[in-house]
């Protein structure tokens, strides 16, 4: 970590030295306008909602849309996860592409969880450094992968929670091999933050594993229910993102409309709302679905998958527990290997156990 972070260190000062190195500012409130991207000053109110303040972006971060809203949410955020910084992205998909295609440099290897969100794929491919990947949770194989790499930084890219079978990540046992052969682990906690954890704070903080080399990407898509994400990281990671990562450079930052959306949720999920009824219901499915004879992938948290072997035969069921009004999809091959296709059941906090019971006696009746 620490020769990695002396080369991100290296290129700022490059560019400091060059004088072209990229800080966010706030332009002062008296200041006329002619720098925002807003031709027709439609961010600047919005009639029937709230008034006189400014409501659209204007611009990317660097330029017009940065505001003191965002960076207030961006200081609450690296409080509540203990983490030195954070910086908001437009969405998960575009954290994991600005973080993987920016921070890897050429030389450096990435081994991926063979499970991971296509978005880190795109990333990655987008970059200058080898990638691998490993089998899924499989710790050996990744032990062995890190044994054959002779230079370069390594990075480990997992999720908390997979988006498709809803199993956990062995994050101790892989924060130790990263440890062990200096590796940086990047972890996408999209499924975990508000489900992971007794405060929802997802699987970094859970296991207490805060200090260790890791880059979180946490997505508000999931359980904050708004749109956007956040990459944890320390203060050199931070500022070279700004400086060097496309994705957040060029493109229009989050409204304060969307900023003020995914704040009010934060702080739901802060004064813990819904989240014990959340991990009940995970409990009750659990106890439930274990008195029966059927093939779930094992889960602790909220995506819990039935395997139904075959496209038609998964189409089938699904279609049959939608005539019974439940809201579930089948998940068909190529997006999950052939054979494994499933029934994706995601829980809520406000599923109440009769359904929750009905549901898996749909299922049973079904199978
Ligand atoms: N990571 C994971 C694990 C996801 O499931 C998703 C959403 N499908 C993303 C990243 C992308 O997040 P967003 O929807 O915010 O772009």
């Amino acid at each position: 970590m620490e020769n990695w972070l002396l080369q991100l260190q290296k290129k700022l000062q490059d560019r400091a030295e060059e004088g072209a190195l990229r800080s966010l500012k706030i332009s002062p409130t008296d200041w006329v306008d002619f720098s925002s991207n807003d031709y027709l000053g439609f961010a600047q109110t919005l009639g029937g909602v709230s008034g006189s303040e400014k409501i659209g972006s204007g611009g990317s971060r660097l330029l017009a849309g940065n505001y003191t809203l965002i960076e207030e949410l961006e200081a609450f955020i690296a409080q509540f996860h203990q983490a030195p910084k954070a910086l908001v992205f437009n969405s998960g998909y575009v954290a994991n592409l600005g973080v993987f295609s920016t921070l890897p440099q050429k030389g450096d290897t990435i081994l991926y969880d063979s499970y991971i969100h296509a978005s880190v794929k795109e990333g990655f491919r987008a970059s200058l450094a080898n990638f691998y990947a490993f089998p899924h949770n499989d710790v050996n194989a990744l032990k062995l992968k890190l044994q054959k790499i002779s230079s370069g930084n390594i990075f480990i890219a997992v999720e908390s929670v997979y988006s498709m079978d809803g199993d956990l990540a062995p994050l101790s046992e892989i924060v130790e091999l990263a440890l062990q052969y200096n590796a940086i682990v990047v972890i996408d906690e999209a499924h975990a933050l508000g489900v992971i954890g007794k405060d929802g704070k997802g699987l970094v903080n859970d296991l207490n594993l805060q200090n260790a080399p890791i880059i979180r990407v946490n997505t508000f898509g999931k359980a904050l229910g708004c749109h956007g994400a956040a990459v944890l990281c320390n203060e050199i990671v931070h500022q070279y993102l700004i400086n060097f990562c496309r994705p957040f450079i060029y493109s229009t930052s989050l409204s304060p409309q969307s900023v003020s959306h995914i704040f009010h949720n934060y702080k739901r999920l802060k004064n813990g709302e819904n989240i014990a009824q959340l991990q009940q219901n995970i409990q009750y499915f659990n106890k439930l679905k274990s008195q029966y004879n059927l093939n779930f992938i094992p889960s602790s948290s909220a995506i819990q998958c039935w395997l139904v072997p075959g496209n038609e035969n998964v189409k089938q069921k699904a279609k049959y527990l939608n005539q019974n009004n439940w809201d579930v999809k089948p998940v068909l091959s190529p997006t999950v290997p052939k054979g494994l296709e499933r029934i994706r059941i995601c829980l809520h906090s406000f599923n109440t156990t009769d359904q929750i019971k009905k549901l898996l006696e749909d299922i049973v009746v079904s199978n």
